[in-house]
C-alpha cells in the first residue's frame, strides 16, 4: 500500500492578516480586524488572571530566547509593602538590530496597534503604568509610524487616564536608541534607556526585581506582546492547535538571501525550512542551499541536510544549534562560507561594547584570523585558533554576545572545514580578488 503523502504545515496568518490591506497600520483598519477587543476582555479579568492565561497558553517570547511570557510576568514582585510597591516597568524590546533579523519591523511598520494592545494588556497585568518601546533608532520610518499609532492610541482613549472606565491608566513612549547592537540586550537595553552607556548588567538582580530605575520590570519582544491580544480574544485551545506542545502556536520566519520569494512566512512553529522553501518558490533557479542560519547570525549555521528540521525550540535545539529569532538566511553553492562568517565576525567585533576581555580582545583577534585566510596568508594553525579563541567566548563572555560571535564560526568549521584548509592555500577560491580586499580595519 502506498503511503498518504503527508499534508504541508498551512501558513497561519494572524499578526500578518492584513498587511496587504490599504492603510493597515491605521487605527480603523486595526479595529476592522477586532482590533482592541482583546484589550476589553483583559480589562474585565483580574490582572492575575491575564497572567495565568498567558502562562497557561505556553506562549514563549520571540525574541530568541524562548522564555515562557507568562512566567516572566508572574516573577513581578505584587506585594504592597516591600520591592512589589516600587512602580512597574514594562519596556518593549523593538531594538531589532541582529543580521538577518526582519519580524519586528515589518510588524511595527504594518500594524503596530498590535503591539499597542498587547502592551496595554501585558502592563494592565503586571500592574505597570509606565510602559516604554525602545526602537532601534536608525529605523526613522518606524519611530514615526509609531509615535503616529501612540497618539491615535491616545485620542481614541486607549492609552492615557482611566482607559475603557475601567480605572487603569497607562502612558507610552516611544524611544529611539542610539544604533547600538548590544542594547537589544535586555540589561543594556534598561541602561540606555535610563541614560546610560548601553552595557550589559551583572544578574541577578534580574529586571524582574530590578530593572529600569532598580524597579521591577519586564522586557518582551515586539513579536512577544503583539501575539498576546489574539490568545485573549481566541483562547488557549485555539493557540495551542497550532505548533507542538512544549511549543504552541504561531510566529513570524523572515526568509532572506537566496529565495525566489524572500519575505515574512507566518506559520505554526515546527514548520520545517523544506515546507517554507515550498512558500517561497524555493532556492533561486539553478542553484541548490549550501547553508542557512535558523535564527539569525548568531545561530549556530545549519545545511541541506537539515531541511526537515522542525523549526521549534526543541527541533532546531536538538540539531545543536537555536532557533533565535527564525530569520532564516539562506545561502546558495555560490556563497564563500569563509567570507560571510568573516563578515558576521567583523560585525561583532564592531558591536562588542568592550565590557568583557574574551569578547573584546577574542573578537578582534577573530576578525585578524579571517583576513589572512581570506587573503591566503593564512598558516596551518590558523583554523585551530579560530576554534581556540571562540571557545574562550563561548559561554565564558559576560553576556550572549560573545556565544553569538563564537556560534557561527565553530559551526562552519564543522560542516565546511575543507573550505577552510583550501583558503589556507589559495586564499579565497569563490573570488581571486580577494587577496585585494581593503584590510578588515576598514570594514570594522
Ligand atoms: Fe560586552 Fe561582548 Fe562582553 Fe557582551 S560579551 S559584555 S558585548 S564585551
Amino acid at each position: 500500500m502506498v503511503p498518504a503523502q503527508a499534508q504541508p504545515t498551512p501558513l497561519t496568518p494572524v499578526l500578518s492578516r492584513f498587511w496587504d490591506e490599504p492603510e493597515s497600520w491605521s487605527l480603523a483598519t486595526y479595529r476592522r480586524h477586532d482590533g482592541y477587543r482583546a484589550l476589553d476582555k483583559a480589562l474585565g479579568m483580574e490582572p492575575d488572571d491575564v497572567i495565568a492565561l498567558v502562562e497557561k497558553s505556553g506562549l514563549r517570547g520571540r525574541g530568541g530566547a524562548g522564555f515562557r511570557t507568562g512566567t516572566k510576568w508572574s516573577y513581578i514582585p505584587q506585594d504592597d509593602t516591600g520591592v512589589g510597591a516600587k512602580p512597574h516597568f514594562l519596556v518593549i524590546n523593538a531594538d531589532e538590530s541582529e543580521p538577518g533579523t526582519c519580524k519586528d519591523i515589518p510588524l511595527m511598520l504594518m500594524s503596530p496597534h498590535a503591539l499597542i494592545e498587547g502592551a496595554i494588556i501585558a502592563a494592565y497585568a503586571i500592574r505597570a503604568h509606565q510602559a516604554f518601546i525602545y526602537v532601534r533608532g536608525e529605523v526613522v520610518p518606524v519611530l514615526r509610524r509609531l509615535q503616529s499609532a501612540v497618539a491615535e492610541a491616545y485620542a481614541a482613549g486607549y492609552l492615557g487616564k482611566d482607559i475603557g472606565w475601567s480605572g487603569f491608566d497607562l502612558d507610552v513612549v516611544v524611544h529611539a536608541g542610539a544604533g547600538a547592537y548590544i542594547c537589544g540586550e535586555e540589561t543594556a537595553l534598561l541602561d540606555s534607556l535610563e541614560g546610560g552607556r548601553g552595557q550589559p548588567r551583572l544578574r541577578p538582580p534580574f529586571p524582574a526585581v530590578a530593572g529600569l530605575y532598580a524597579c521591577p520590570t519586564v522586557v518582551n519582544n515586539v513579536e512577544t506582546i503583539a501575539s498576546v491580544p489574539p490568545i485573549l480574544l481566541n483562547g488557549i485551545d485555539w493557540f495551542a492547535s497550532m505548533g507542538s506542545d512544549e511549543s504552541p502556536g504561531f510566529t513570524l520566519y523572515s526568509l532572506s538571501g537566496h529565495v525566489k520569494q524572500p519575505g515574512q512566512y507566518e506559520a505554526p512553529l515546527g514548520i520545517t525550512l523544506r515546507e517554507l522553501l515550498a512558500y517561497a518558490d524555493g532556492v533561486r533557479e539553478g542553484h541548490e542551499l549550501k547553508f542557512w542560519t535558523p535564527g539569525g547570525s548568531s545561530t549556530p549555521l545549519l545545511t541541506a541536510e537539515h531541511l526537515d528540521v522542525p523549526l521549534d525550540y526543541e527541533g532546531v535545539a536538538g540539531v545543536g544549534s537555536m532557533l533565535g529569532t527564525k530569520a532564516l538566511q539562506i545561502f546558495d553553492e555560490t556563497t564563500c562560507v569563509v567570507r560571510a562568517v568573516r563578515r558576521w565576525t567583523q560585525f561583532y567585533a564592531h558591536e562588542s561594547c568592550g565590557k568583557c576581555t574574551p569578547c573584546r580582545e577574542g573578537t578582534y583577534w577573530l576578525t585578524q584570523i579571517y583576513r589572512r585566510l581570506e587573503t591566503g596568508s593564512g598558516t596551518q594553525s590558523d583554523i585551530q585558533k579560530l576554534l581556540d579563541i571562540s571557545d574562550s567566548l563561548f559561554g565564558k563572555s559576560f553576556c550572549a554576545l560573545g556565544d553569538g560571535a563564537a556560534s557561527p564560526i565553530i559551526s562552519s568549521v564543522k560542516f565546511f572545514r575543507a573550505e577552510y584548509e583550501a583558503h589556507l592555500r589559495d586564499g579565497c577560491p569563490f573570488d581571486p580578488s580577494a587577496s585585494m580586499l581593503a584590510p578588515p580595519e576598514a570594514l570594522i
